[in-house]
């Protein structure tokens, strides 16, 4: 979807329109015919190249037979999150990137064709799964995002009596709040909700670990614990001016366009700070809050940006300026507190003495003005690092240490999932790896606690 950024004056109904899902689901016609194309590999490599092991030519297969619940339900199966991971996953570094088919003509459309089935679930009703018969152990699980509804999940299934605590308002972490609504709108990731909610889950919503229950009532009545939190808010950018209005977190800002639309973007020069997945998000969604100018701000060049590269590609469509190699020094406000310029430093990469990532250096006398109505900080996230002390945990800077094979922590009946524990060369910051760390949790719980009875739902 291509979109003018000059758009003066935008009608505040017309923004809704900007956050609606931008790209349409398959055609039973097309989906059968791409299933078709599949050539059901034996020792398929798109199977490896999932983290969380979904058999992909057999749902595919299943598509092509007409069978769409056993689809969906073998989709849902490895992948607890499977309708929302159907639109965000990263799928030409992933499955489809794995396809045999690059080497002739181009992938299956693995993740079109996941969407396919789960959103015929969806639409139908469809209840997937059934509980465990009880086996008399209780698990609570902290963060009710893709890692700790994965665990829920698989828990429940296991026979096992799961609470899981969540401090917002409804389940789903940054798939229902933080991911934007035209790439997953919220219903589908609050379905994925329900079905866990269905297997007798009691997922206790605005409770908070830490101020509204206690970690050491956490650890006095369950036998496991699956920490699952995520990470927390940005950090500040350590410059003058981040307190004027008009100047914003990025992941709340995003988070506020999946409940309420504003007008206050409409004509708005705005800066984004950083050049990764959540920075591009920002920046594409100020232009579809009306902004008459949006630029991302970013110290290093387009080489070093994080984002991927689908991402990159979206910003530029939607009109997304860039200013390479410069960094903010300053905020600038006017006499009323608001944001009225962002002022900079140009930079030049400089070799690392280690041989590692260039190292961004500040040009002397290089600063300028951008005018700006509004800056949206976008660099990175920091961590619960008080809910991890109150655990005991041993953590590197907040990243919560694990053993990565069974996602046990160093207490043992604690066990961490998702982003809480992304970093340092620990797992990835994606929806997909979330979801299958959390399943690696539940089995190892399962594996401690009950291991050799048949429960499985
Ligand atoms: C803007 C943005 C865009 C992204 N886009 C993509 C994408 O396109 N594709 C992709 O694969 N990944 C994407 N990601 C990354 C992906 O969203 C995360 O990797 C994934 O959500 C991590 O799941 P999680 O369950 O570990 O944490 P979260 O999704 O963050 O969920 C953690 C949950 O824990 C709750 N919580 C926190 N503290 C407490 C507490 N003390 N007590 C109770 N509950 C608590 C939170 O409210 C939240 O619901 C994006 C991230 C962001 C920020
Ligand atoms: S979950 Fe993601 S990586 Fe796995 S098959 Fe689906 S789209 Fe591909």
């Amino acid at each position: 979807m291509s979109m003018t950024v000059n758009a003066a004056f935008i009608p505040v109904d017309s923004l809704r329109r900007n956050f609606a899902e931008v790209k349409a689901g398959m055609r039973p016609k097309a989906a059968v015919e791409e299933s078709n194309r599949c050539l059901y590999c034996y020792d398929a490599p798109c199977i490896k190249a999932c983290p969380t092991g979904i058999n992909i030519p057999s749902f595919i297969k299943k598509i092509a037979s007409g069978n769409m619940k056993g689809s969906a339900r073998a989709i849902m199966d490895a992948n607890p999150v499977g309708a929302s991971c159907a639109r965000v996953c990263p799928t030409e570094e992933l499955c489809e990137g794995a396809c045999v088919l690059n080497h002739s003509s181009k992938p299956i459309m693995i993740g079109d064709l996941q969407r396919y089935a789960t959103d015929w679930a969806i639409k139908n009703e469809q209840n997937l799964f059934s509980a465990g018969q009880s086996n008399g152990k209780s698990a609570a699980i902290i963060g009710g995002g893709p890692a700790g509804l994965s665990a829920a999940r698989e828990l429940a299934r296991f026979g096992f009596a799961v609470t899981i605590f969540e401090a917002k308002e409804q389940a789903g972490g940054l798939d229902t709040f933080g991911i934007v609504s035209f790439r997953l709108p919220q219903s589908i990731s609050l379905w994925e909700v329900e079905q866990v909610k269905k297997l007798g889950v009691d997922i206790r919503t605005n409770t908070k670990v830490g101020t509204d229950v206690s970690v050491d009532d956490l650890l006095g009545q369950y036998d496991a614990i699956v920490l699952a939190t995520g990470m927390s808010k940005v950090p500040d950018l350590g410059i003058e001016g981040e307190q004027l209005t008009g100047v914003y977190d990025a992941i709340d800002f995003v988070e506020a366009t999946k409940t309420e639309l504003t007008s206050d973007f409409i004509g708005k020069r705005v800066a984004v700070i950083g050049a990764g997945n959540t920075a591009v998000d920002a920046a594409t969604c100020s232009v579809r809050l009306g902004a008459a100018n949006v630029k991302m701000v970013y110290r290093r060049t387009s080489e070093e940006m994080t984002a991927y590269d689908f991402e990159f590609e979206f910003a530029k469509q939607d009109g997304v300026e860039f200013e390479w190699l410069s960094a903010p020094s300053r905020i600038i406000g006017d006499e009323g507190g608001n944001v009225k310029a962002l002022e900079c430093i140009k930079m030049r990469l400089e070799a690392a003495a280690d041989g590692g990532r260039k190292r961004p250096v500040p040009v002397e006398g290089s600063a300028f003005l951008l005018e700006v109505d509004a800056v949206i900080k976008a660099i990175g996230q920091t961590r619960h690092l008080p809910l991890i002390e109150q655990l005991g945990l041993e953590h590197k800077h907040g990243i919560v240490t694990v053993d990565t094979k069974t996602h046990q922590t160093s207490n043992p009946r604690v066990y961490a999932a998702g982003d809480v524990v992304f970093g340092g060369g620990q797992g990835e910051a994606m929806v997909v790896a979330a979801a299958q760390q959390g399943k690696l949790a539940a089995y190892s719980i399962y594996k401690t606690l009950i291991a050799g009875r048949e429960v499985y739902g």
